[in-house]
């Protein structure tokens, strides 16, 4: 035993050498994440700091010399593996981290875009994405990188070497969970934590927020986000969210949906975490009378305990598939000579809410996408005003023989008037950059009951596009007035995210294949490269050699070719791809 207990000491004690020792950097703390936005060498977190305003201060490239920034390499994913790239990299050290379609993820020599290592996760038959076999990136602390896998696992990785430290179970994959966010590190009491949500809503799972130990993937803290479910502190359980059938009926809350799948912000001012949560389910509204809370909501979390500080319920009793998960990102907002704690979110509902973000109270909401049907506008309490047949009819009001309800038009469509692929705040302009989508759909119920592992949705869509001549809209939104100041309209529908900088830059990428910039301020186009796939993913910039580098994944997919309806038709000849872009602008010609 002793002799044993000696050579585990000694493997240790070279296993703290080799993280530690020369050439090898302990990696980034807790403190280096907090501070992210504000260091330009590296991109430490999803959404360039935790707050998600993808603002980087860097600005070297502007406007004018942007002419002049070159690809300096490009990384391909390889295999047969392509499909849907919506990862957003992690660059710490000369290193880029990356994940891809398959639950992949590559560390690549950030100057040379060479492989250092790379892991694929072994996913098992019968895994249930909803919405494409997407990645949205990882997480990095210390010497650890993180990222989850579509089998619904949470892995922990050695950054320099690409060896599993420890993999965790979310939940089980045949019941439908499934993981594609890029996880979240926030500070805490008892240190850093490693904070994930799950995927599955169009399975009746239930949506959770929970807390890891980074160090060995322990549970730390579980909040289901429907009421009626108990959550868990250090393995007991805690407290109830909400109170049992407050706003639901009967037994339809323990399969209730409100999936976590985008991931959370942070705002370290307030100390909150931020998370969305998905539609209720299933789809179909007449199966669930009541608001459904948490369902289609925003929910500030304690970090140190998972208690639910405030909620904000952007569509109450949905039935139109508007899951609530898009990001909240921290702002201040500076109306009527005052600085307000403030955060704004464009949800699925077609509608740009600013939030008080000390205590979720509404300030405002202005639609940001056109001709929206469901609402007539979202009264002074924050509640949408619903229109009178707004709402796919009832099936049990259905006409003698048939089994559908009945059908209306909606917008925007359920893919909403923006989805997934995250907004950016400039510091500078004071405006955000939302990546939007103009369509519309026919929707209808149908009746469904629970089974395990089966889609749970009751009911029918068709998307159709509102306009002839474009789907796409990215808009540079004024927050105080919900004012739309520019609007740049892409022909196929928008589906990747956008990064602003302090040289005056917006950038995003289109499926048409395109990373494009545009001017901040007027919304010119300003530069574009052709990177030979869709871009569904999120660009990030940072200073690497005294020169500005741009990256980018590309390779198209997501969920609008799967569930596009006629949408999809046009795009269907678009190419499947999985790369790794990088750019630079030659110090040589930086001032030019
Ligand atoms: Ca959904």
């Amino acid at each position: 035993m002793k002799f044993h207990a000696i050579l585990f000491a000694a493997a240790s004690g070279l296993a703290v050498a080799a993280s530690t020792g020369p050439g090898f950097a302990a990696g980034p703390t807790i403190d280096d994440l907090m501070k992210d936005q504000d260091n330009p060498k590296s991109v430490l977190t999803y959404g360039i700091g935790t707050q998600g305003q993808r603002f980087s201060p860097l600005a070297t490239l502007n406007k004018t010399n942007i002419k002049n920034l070159v690809p300096a390499w490009a990384f391909s994913f390889g295999g047969e593996k392509q499909r849907g790239q919506e990862a957003q990299p992690i660059v710490y050290d000369g290193m880029v981290y990356v994940t891809a379609s398959y639950s992949r993820i590559f560390a690549l020599n950030a100057m040379t875009g060479e492989k250092v290592w790379e892991h694929e996760a072994r996913l098992p038959e019968g895994i249930l994405p909803c919405c494409d076999v997407i990645n949205r990136g990882g997480a990095i602390l210390g010497d650890k990188i993180f990222f989850g896998s579509l089998d619904a696992k949470l892995v922990a990785l050695d950054r320099m070497t690409g060896k599993v430290l420890w993999r965790k179970t979310i939940d089980e994959y045949d019941a439908g969970y499934s993981y594609s966010a890029a996880p979240l590190i926030v500070p805490s009491k008892r240190g850093p934590l490693l904070v994930t949500g799950l995927s599955g809503g169009e399975f009746g799972v239930v949506g959770r927020v929970e807390a890891r130990n980074p160090e060995n993937g322990e549970l730390v803290w579980s909040r289901p986000v429907i009421e009626g479910h108990m959550g868990m502190l250090d393995g007991k359980p805690s407290t109830m969210t909400g109170k049992a059938n407050e706003s639901w009926p009967g037994d339809m809350w323990k399969t209730g949906g409100g999936a976590t799948w985008l991931g959370g912000t942070y705002d370290p001012e307030t100390n909150s975490i931020f998370f969305g949560t998905g539609n209720p389910a299933p789809w179909n509204s007449y199966t669930r009378p009541g608001d459904n809370k948490w369902s289609s909501s925003r929910l500030a979390l304690d970090p140190d305990t998972g208690e639910i500080k405030w909620g904000f319920q952007t569509t109450p009793h949905d039935g139109w598939d508007f899951d609530g998960v898009n990001e909240l990102v921290s702002f201040d907002l500076k109306k009527d000579g005052k600085t307000v704690k403030a955060a704004a979110t464009a949800d699925r509902n077609g509608f740009f809410y600013v939030l008080d973000r000390t205590s979720g109270k509404f300030i405002s909401a202005h639609p940001f996408v056109k001709n929206i049907t469901w609402a007539k506008g979202i009264g002074e309490d924050g509640r949408p005003i619903y229109t009178d047949g707004g709402r796919p009819g009832d099936p049990a009001q259905a006409a003698a023989g048939e089994k559908q309800g009945k059908s209306v038009f909606s917008v925007p469509s359920f893919l909403g008037g923006k989805n997934w692929m995250p907004m950016a705040y400039s510091k500078q302009t004071g405006l955000f950059y939302v990546p939007s989508n103009e369509w519309g759909m026919d929707i209808w119920n149908e009746g469904i009951a629970y089974k395990k592992g089966a889609a749970y949705l009751g009911a029918g869509f068709t998307i159709k596009p509102i306009f002839e001549d474009h789907i796409g809209s990215l808009k540079a939104i004024d927050p105080a007035t919900g004012t739309v100041k520019w609007e740049y309209k892409n022909k196929a529908p928008l589906w990747g995210g956008v990064l602003t900088t302090a040289g005056g830059l917006v950038f995003t990428g289109t499926p048409e294949g395109f990373l494009k910039a545009f001017d901040a301020a007027t919304g010119e186009e300003v530069w574009k490269f052709n990177t030979g796939s869709g871009i569904v993913g999120s660009p990030v910039t940072w200073e690497q050699d005294g020169e500005q580098w741009v990256g980018v994944v590309s390779g198209w997919g997501g969920a609008v070719p799967l569930w596009g309806g006629e949408v999809a038709k046009t795009i269907k000849n678009f190419s499947q791809g999985g790369m790794m872009w990088a750019f630079r602008l030659p110090k040589q010609v930086a001032a030019k």
